[in-house]
């Protein structure tokens, strides 16, 4: 049993693979293909793996083409990329990627420090890149900066809204809306959610520590696709004190003592959480992973 306005189930996509690992010191494709091994056999069905970028630029993601070979295609399983432009897209399509992540961001300020483009300029190449991946590949378009600006502050729901709108129009399957540098509270995910309906994903970051709460908060409201990353790893360059994704692992110990169905194991979980950290070297910000989960001292109830 579910409390009230809670739905029976979400879907929860991993991007530690990408995000976490994204802010990492460079880490091979092949600890990059043990990580995910370890999230799948957890049961996440839902991942984003890799980011086809200039190895120049970001070289944490250089090898993207090898992660998703040594991974290979599974049933079930979405593998997902992010893809800064075409050639992006061409290279992961190439490499047999399920679906492409895009970023565009609400905030003209962050999307001239992150990406060097205008808003309207990255929404451009968004729009190609729906047409480069065509009706086969699916492209989830990512909204930074959707419930704030590091250097703008709060950002017009409407304005949010209509650069969403904008994106579905130009081909985009589904959006996210993404909580860039932790400025979310369940205040300004309703007012944003109010206008962009709850047919959306949520990337929530634990920067002011309301990460949970917001989930929470959205889920009531509707929402049914989060983005976490394994152990919390991740966080924008360009937020001012930057910490982690929402950790997966906290967000599915809270669904399970709530009663909601993510299809992922939570002790598993915290099995591929030991790997990230093995990987990367040192301790993962999750308290879940710091703590142990609720479950292993009160079991839930059958049924
Ligand atoms: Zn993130």
């Amino acid at each position: 049993m579910t409390l009230a306005g809670l739905p029976p189930s979400l879907v929860v996509r991993e991007v530690g693979p990408r995000d976490g690992l994204q802010a990492e010191a460079p880490v091979p494709a092949t600890a990059r293909a043990r990580l995910i091994e370890a999230l799948l056999s957890a049961g996440v069905r839902e991942i984003e793996v890799a980011a086809f970028v200039s190895p120049k630029a970001v070289p944490s993601m250089a090898g993207a083409a090898e992660v998703l070979a040594a991974i290979g295609p599974r049933a079930g399983v979405r593998r997902w990329a992010l893809v800064p432009n075409r050639r992006g897209a061409e290279l992961a399509i190439d490499a047999g990627i399920d679906g492409l992540t895009v970023t565009v961001s609400a905030s003209e300020t962050y999307s001239a420090k992150n990406v060097r483009m205008s808003v309207a300029d990255s929404v451009t190449e968004a729009v190609h890149i729906c047409e480069t991946a065509g009706p086969g590949v699916p492209v989830d378009v990512v909204v930074s900066c959707a419930f704030g600006s590091p250097y703008e502050g709060d950002i017009a729901p409407a304005q949010v809204a209509s650069l969403c709108r904008v994106v579905l129009d130009g081909g985009a399957t589904q959006i996210t809306l993404a909580d860039t540098t932790g400025m979310a509270s369940p205040r300004r995910v309703d007012d944003v959610l109010a206008l962009t309906g709850s047919d959306v994903g949520l990337h929530l970051h634990e920067t002011r520590g309301a990460g949970l709460v917001n989930a929470y908060a959205a889920a009531q409201a509707g929402v049914r696709r989060f983005d976490t990353s394994v152990g919390g790893l991740g966080g924008s360059p360009f937020a001012a004190g930057a910490t982690g994704n929402l950790a997966t692992e906290d967000l599915v110990n809270l669904c399970d003592d709530l009663g909601v169905e993510t299809g992922i194991d939570l002790e598993r979980l915290l099995a591929a959480s030991a790997v990230a950290a093995d990987i990367v070297g040192h301790d993962v910000p999750s308290r879940v992973a710091a703590a142990g989960p609720r479950s292993r001292l009160a079991p839930a109830p059958p049924g």
